[in-house]
């Protein structure tokens, strides 16, 4: 479901730069994703069931994770954080909003079952730029969203192994995704 939210692009970041494709490959990892450190709150478990490829060097992820990974060979073992900074940035408080309920209109009918304190609400901006928010509470006339990130003003402690390495082929540097399996996309 997208809602329109207007005026909610201002912080927004692009990343842009110029890819080598000769040093673009695709891993294959598994990792735990902790808070902070090796004893912190679990985040996300990646595991040998069902292990993640990642296309690197097309600057889809977070830089620093490519740069701890990236020249690793099958088999070996990693283990790093990633700070808040280098990760997914400070909580920003202008990503914090006060939104008129109008916002949240469909079909002229108050989305009440989306209202709920904690939801995640998918929506855009007026430029169709996909945003994601939480609501942290609703008011009388507006609703308070929290755009930032989830992972915001948190550590990335990552824990895991590579399982393979392999060149990116032409097609998924130009595509800037995988193609693998069955789950090929676009
Ligand atoms: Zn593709």
């Amino acid at each position: 479901m997208i809602l329109q939210a207007a005026g909610l692009s201002f912080f927004f970041n692009h990343k842009i730069q110029v890819m080598n494709q000769s040093e673009a490959k695709v891993l294959t990892l598994v990792y735990e994703l902790r808070e902070s450190s090796a004893e912190g709150e679990l985040i996300e478990v990646v595991s040998k069931d069902n292990p993640v490829e990642f296309l690197f060097g097309t600057g889809h992820l977070v830089q620093k994770f490519e740069n701890n990974v990236m020249n690793l060979s099958k088999n070996e073992k990693f283990e790093f954080v990633i700070v808040a900074e280098e990760a997914y940035g400070p909580v920003n408080q202008e990503a914090v909003v006060n939104l008129p309920k109008e916002t949240f209109l469909i079909e002229g009918k108050l989305a009440e079952d989306l209202l709920v304190q904690g939801n995640m609400i998918n929506m855009q901006d007026q430029s169709g730029n996909p945003l994601r928010g939480k609501v942290v509470a609703i008011g009388e006339e507006t609703v308070k969203m929290d755009f930032n990130h989830p992972l915001a003003g948190v550590d990335l402690h990552f824990k895991g192994e590579v399982l393979g390495s392999r060149p990116a082929t032409r097609e998924e540097v130009d595509h800037g995704h995988v193609h693998s399996g069955n789950d090929h996309h676009h």
